[in-house]
């Protein structure tokens, strides 16, 4: 109870300070929707908002305006933020009862469910995303992730083994310490939430790197974080390039990264962490197949697959871009979903609530897809829909499907990260399953049939992570997340994600011979 008490005088000692400094560290900033609010830009180390010697600009990618000019780390405020973790770490959160942490993971909900409307706004304006996505899926999904691991918090349990008896063995499982958390732009909030709430509720303390691309809605949560009263450095929040991602990497006193993003930077990260040997969980990209046999219900079939890669202007990592369609239905299906498409795909400005897709992240990003195009197309690939560059400002492009392509096309085996879909036909399951294998990715893949003996089957051979069955990038926060392959290791989300930020401590008990 003391405790309790002291920890509320931190925390309006802390708020006084950071009212206090505000001023600098934050925007005024109107959103397109007309609400106006101040938008913090500073880093946020042991419940502040700070300021650095540096800042750079983050844009809206569907007018190319810059919204707000963000504080950035160096070293010197990479090594601020982990020091004030670790001491967060060995003064309170990992010894505060599970109970307590989860209480302020709930709280923490209910400040993001109050403030839906704008952190999904928020999100649409800096990552230009759909603002009818952010509002109905990546919002409600950091609620729903916050709770799920609220409830988890004091529900981390160990074994008890008794190989003899007068032998008694138990196991704890245990926070790790410090966790390195390093976020992509293509879901800031959300993939950002999936890495904090499981790693608080196990009990460590994290310094979260965000996207140079979107950081944003995340420095709006920082605010959200200080006002559910959690301890000064239990929550650090830096705003960077992949340069302070590594110093994060290389820190002496993390003792785990959690990394989603590029396979090559997660190929980087892993080489760093050897030197310290820490534990490291990748989440990195993919090439997902999407498998449609003769039997399966087509306009359902086309539906999925449309989402399963239109979505989010298809800067998703498990994008089914890959459709293999069962030779006697192939032509049918490109027709069905070429007409879904072009129905379906609305392309617009992410405030307008009609907009299916908005602009890609960046004139590098769209300049990128646009070279994958070109090569396809001077290779033979047949362009059955899209395939340009939208004019005017913004990255915008139309959604593009190829069929008539070789497996050995660019096109089909590397990631493009954007709305590109390759379709070509197959005879039989052997086959399927071999080609739809033949990447180096190992994220997802998609089963459309109406035989259940047959996608089981073939969901079991599949070399990926994940599989759908009769739909496609269905992910569920209670469910665990992650690849096979080049596209990572260690799991997000479930029960998997505790395991993922926990250690367990194995101890030995002689009871000796007492009777
Ligand atoms: P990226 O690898 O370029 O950057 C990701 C993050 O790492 C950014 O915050 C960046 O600043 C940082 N970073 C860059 N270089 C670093 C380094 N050397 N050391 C430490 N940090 C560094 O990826 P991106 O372009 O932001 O995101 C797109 C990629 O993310 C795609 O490949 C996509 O498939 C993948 N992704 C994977 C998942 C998943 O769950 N598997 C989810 C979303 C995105």
């Amino acid at each position: 109870m003391i405790f309790r008490l002291q920890f509320r005088e931190n925390i309006r000692s802390v708020v006084n300070r950071v009212q206090h400094r505000c001023k600098c560290t934050s925007a005024r900033l109107v959103l397109p929707n007309g609400i106006a609010y101040d938008q913090p830009v500073g880093l946020f180390v042991d419940n502040e908002f700070r300021e650095s010697q540096t800042k750079f600009p983050t844009f809206c990618p569907a007018t190319t305006q810059e919204i707000a000019q963000v504080f950035s780390a160096s070293a010197v405020e990479v090594d601020h933020a982990v020091h004030a973790a670790r001491s967060a770490f060995t003064a309170e959160w990992a010894s505060l009862p599970g109970t307590e942490r989860g209480q302020l993971l709930y709280r923490l909900s209910n400040l993001v469910e109050q403030n839906l409307e704008l952190l999904g706004s928020i999100e649409s304006w800096d990552t230009g995303k759909p603002l009818t996505a952010s509002l109905t899926e990546d919002i409600p999904e950091c609620v729903n992730v916050l709770r799920y691991y609220a409830g988890w918090a004091d529900k981390i349990y160990g074994n008890t083994i008794q190989p003899f008896p007068e032998k008694f063995a138990y196991s704890l499982r245990q926070p790790i310490g410090v966790c390195g958390l390093i976020v992509p732009w293509n879901y800031p909030l959300m993939l950002s939430i999936w890495k904090l709430a499981p790693a608080l509720a196990a009990g460590n303390t994290v310094v979260l790197k965000s996207s140079e691309h979107s950081p944003l809605s995340i420095l709006y949560l920082a605010g959200l974080i200080k006002q559910a009263g959690f301890p000064p450095g239990t929550i650090n929040i830096i705003s960077g390039d992949g340069l302070i991602g590594k110093n994060l990497v290389q820190h002496s006193e993390i003792s785990k990264i959690s990394f989603t993003g590029s396979v090559v930077t997660g190929k980087s990260i892993m080489k760093l962490a050897a030197d310290s040997l820490i534990p490291v969980t990748l989440e990195l990209g993919g090439k997902s197949a999407a498998i449609i046999y003769a039997d399966a219900d087509l306009d359902q079939a086309v539906k999925w697959c449309h989402a399963g890669i239109m979505s989010n202007m298809g800067q998703i990592c498990t994008g089914t871009s890959r459709i293999f369609v069962q030779e006697t239905i192939h032509d049918e299906f490109m027709g069905k979903l070429k007409s879904y498409t072009a129905q379906k795909s609305k392309i617009g400005m992410p405030f307008d609530l009609n907009t299916f897709q908005g602009p890609q992240i960046s004139k590098q990003q769209l300049d990128s897809i646009m070279g994958y195009i070109n090569t396809a197309l001077s290779e033979g690939a047949n362009l059955v829909h899209g395939g340009k560059k939208i004019p005017g400002k913004g990255h915008f492009m139309e959604p593009t499907i190829f069929s008539n392509v070789k497996d050995k096309m660019a096109i089909v085996n590397e990631e493009i990260f954007g709305p590109v879909v390759t379709i070509s036909s197959f005879t039989d399951s052997r086959e399927v399953i071999r080609r739809a294998n033949s990447t180096a990715y190992g994220l997802a893949a998609a089963v459309f049939t109406s035989d259940i003996s047959r996608a089981m089957t073939v969901a079991r051979r599949l070399d990926a992570g994940m599989v759908w069955i009769n739909s496609s990038n269905d992910s569920d926060f209670r469910v665990p997340f992650g690849g096979f392959k080049q596209s990572g290791f260690g799991k997000e989300l479930g029960d998997y994600a505790i395991k993922c930020y926990t250690q367990e401590k194995n101890v030995h008990v002689n009871l000796g011979t007492i009777l």
